[in-house]
């Protein structure tokens, strides 16, 4: 199975050549993408075939529930060189209905380090407790937790001291929230964009 993947490689970079001879020279040059995609690392959500952009033009990290945490630094490093360097214009944070981190944080199951890992969602939940308890439908209630989470990592992004900082500079970021849908490949954008300090 791996030598599939590896001749599947060869394939493609054999199709971007025949199609645009300077692909790759031009990427080694250098990396100018626009975005920045904060999405959840299940793998039916492949950051840039769902919005059908090429290597180069989207900068991604994606972790189990598509979290944003201000104490995380792996995020902090890729989000600072996003918006220091790279200099992106959009950052967004992409969930996506029927997440499997979302449920494993408030079905009550103990998993190990991912309960810790998930705790931010918990936390979303308690404060949106009765909103949540009202969808008497367990995936209905799950997939609005999808989106309330999405707007929290927008809140997350947005009071970031690198984001305040650029937008202190006049620097131009957007940070934007969206839900993907398995089911039918398409995005919702909640409409939660903040392009600027308060
Ligand atoms: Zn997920």
């Amino acid at each position: 199975m791996i030598e599939q993947l590896k001749e599947n490689n060869r394939a493609w970079a054999a199709r971007k050549i025949a199609a645009d001879a300077d692909f790759f020279k031009r990427l080694v040059g250098q990396q100018a993408p626009e975005y920045l995609w904060i999405g959840c690392a299940d793998s039916r959500v492949p950051a840039n075939e769902i919005v059908d952009l090429d290597p180069g033009e989207l900068f991604v990290h994606r972790n189990v529930a598509n979290l944003a945490p201000p104490q995380d630094a792996n995020y902090l490093s890729v989000l600072q060189f996003a918006v220091d360097v790279l200099k992106v214009k959009h950052v967004i944070v992409v969930g996506h209905y029927g997440c499997g981190g979302i449920a494993a944080a408030v079905d009550g199951k103990r998993r190990g380090l991912v309960d810790h890992w998930l705790h931010p969602i918990r936390e979303v939940y308690a404060e949106n407790r009765e909103a949540l308890l009202a969808i008497p439908d367990w995936t209905a209630r799950m997939n609005r937790l999808c989106e309330l989470n999405v707007m929290r990592q927008v809140r997350n992004v947005a009071s970031d001291v690198f984001v305040q900082d650029a937008w202190g500079r006049g620097q131009s970021l957007s940070v934007h929230g969206w839900v993907y849908s398995l089911a039918n490949g398409l995005v919702t954008d909640l409409d939660v964009t903040i392009c600027g300090a308060d």
